[in-house]
């Protein structure tokens, strides 16, 4: 099967398993965990941030960035789309209280003019505004870059009027490879960053919030509260190292393949890609009902050895990631265009 489900389903490569195996451990709640501490120093200062704490999903980190950003009645501002808002079960709402309030983007990205009057002014009435939170590479936006223009005005504004910046880096290393700008850059304009080393870098665990001192101290114990304490978690955390230091450039081959399915899609009858390009390992299309639903075309890709994900009911999701080669990537371009006319 060639799986094109998700980036999360990478499989670790021989070179991360054995460091995997060799990893020193320690107890990281009672104290430390080595391998853990040179994961989190090295993310942190790959990302430019004072410090960093490794957590098992980026659920996680979000919603306990979101949690130490805010306090119960507290609001924050995200695009309609984005990932915390659709895809983790509102935990914002039900685990720490908070309203988010949504802004529309185009494939994710949105304008500071759009949100400009949003900043709630003290009422008895209403909850205060207190976050502003980005995302990039934009997942349902079909892996976009958020400009670092846009990210620079937004958060410049938001920390003028006293707000909090966080961003939802998931697939930052895609971002960086995409534009060549450093990780440093890309997380500059944010108070705290989350990083998933389980997507597109390959490893099979884990995710890291970064940001200051203080607000990493803060994390530290609300990890704890929501359960997310590891003891011997060195062993994956050295996967993430081992993808941090092997996985990162790689992604650039994803990003060529996502570019040749959107080539493939651009040509087709039945088919429409989301956006006029591919900037990353994300590709999104529409299938025209003539042909059906997307849980039809998805189940005529299976037959063909293809899984992907029907990701509305008429829109389908494809991830690049590597565990899928160029050959393969042919064989997939052939099959669209044989389904989509
Ligand atoms: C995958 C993802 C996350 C975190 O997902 P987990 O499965 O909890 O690790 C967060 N944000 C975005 C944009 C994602 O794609």
């Amino acid at each position: 099967m060639i799986d094109l489900r998700s980036d999360t389903v990478t499989k670790p490569t021989p070179g991360m398993l054995d460091a995997m195996m060799r990893a020193p451990v320690g107890d990281d709640v009672i104290d430390i965990d080595p391998t853990v501490v040179d994961l989190q120093d090295k993310t942190a200062d790959l990302l430019g941030k004072e410090a960093a704490i490794f957590m098992p999903s980026g659920t996680m980190t979000n919603q306990i960035a979101l949690r130490v950003h805010c306090v119960p009645g507290e609001e924050f501002i995200c695009e309609t789309e984005c990932h915390i808002y659709n895809y983790e079960q509102g935990a914002f709402a039900q685990l720490s209280g908070l309203v988010a309030r949504t802004v529309p983007g185009v494939q994710g990205v949105f304008d500071l003019d759009q949100i400009r009057e949003w900043i709630r002014t003290e009422n008895d009435h209403t909850v205060r505004t207190r976050l502003v939170c980005l995302e990039n590479t934009h997942n349902r936006g079909a892996g976009k870059v958020f400009p670092i223009e846009k990210s620079r005005a937004i958060c410049d504004w938001a920390h003028a009027a006293g707000l909090n910046t966080h961003l939802d880096g998931a697939r930052l290393f895609n971002a960086q490879v995409a534009t060549g700008k450093s990780l440093r850059e890309l997380s500059e304009p944010f108070d705290s960053v989350s990083v998933c080393f389980s997507k597109g870098l390959g490893a099979p665990v884990g995710s890291c919030l970064a940001g200051s001192e203080e607000f990493v101290a803060k994390a530290r114990r609300c990890r704890k509260l929501f359960g997310g304490g590891m003891r011997q978690a060195g062993i994956i955390a050295a996967g993430a190292l081992y993808a941090l230091d092997h996985q990162i450039q790689r992604l650039a081959e994803d990003h060529q393949h996502a570019k040749l399915l959107a080539h493939a899609l651009l040509g087709s009858k039945h088919f429409q890609l989301l956006g006029t390009d591919v900037e990353t390992n994300i590709v999104i299309f529409k299938v025209d009902p003539s042909v059906g639903t997307a849980s039809d075309i998805v189940q005529k890709l299976r037959v063909e050895g293809i899984l992907a994900m029907a990701f509305s009911k008429q829109s389908i999701r494809m991830v690049t990631h590597l565990d899928v080669g160029r050959s393969e990537i042919e064989r997939v371009c052939d099959t669209l265009a044989k389904l989509g006319g």
